[in-house]
């Protein structure tokens, strides 16, 4: 059988990465491992994972419409953790900052720093702040992990 790695990009295995969260026989325990989750519930359209780990008491009525529309007009294609601050942990807050790159009629970028709560023993997706667009630099290896230069992959015009 041929090695499934994750689709968040981590360089792990889908089993040692974010497929027992997806399949429910674990729970994420830092913000960071629960942000990888998300996007491969994004990536796999998994709405029922993303509705369980967003903030119970921050959840909008047409949350599934919306990510079901997210999810059916978007294949995401890379994911870069730019930045984790884990000082307010123990307040129960915890921040991370992630590119997410996909492509919707044309390539695109998700750049944001996220929120997460910790409530009742566990990480909750809360809110996020959208930042302006990375630049990333065409000699830089691609973010899809490829392995090749920006400007050979992804960034070739
Ligand atoms: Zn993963
Ligand atoms: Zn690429």
């Amino acid at each position: 059988m041929e090695v499934q790695f994750c689709c968040c990009k981590s360089g792990n295995t889908d089993d040692n990465c974010c497929g027992p969260y997806l399949g429910g026989q674990a729970i994420p325990d830092t913000p960071e491992r629960l942000m990888r989750s998300r996007y491969a519930a994004f990536f796999h359209g998994n709405i029922d994972y993303l509705i369980a780990t967003s903030d119970p008491d921050n959840r909008q009525a047409n949350d599934r419409q919306m990510l079901a529309d997210t999810c059916k007009h978007t294949q995401w294609l890379g994911l870069e953790i730019i930045k984790t601050d884990d000082s307010q942990l123990d307040q129960g807050n915890g921040f991370v900052e992630f590119v997410a790159f996909y492509e919707r009629k044309e390539m695109g970028q998700l750049h944001e720093n996220s929120r997460f709560v910790y409530k009742e023993g566990r990480w909750y997706y809360c809110d996020g702040q959208i930042l302006a667009p990375v630049v990333w630099g065409r000699n830089q290896p691609c973010w899809c992990k490829s392995g090749k230069k920006y400007k050979k992959c992804h960034g070739k015009s």
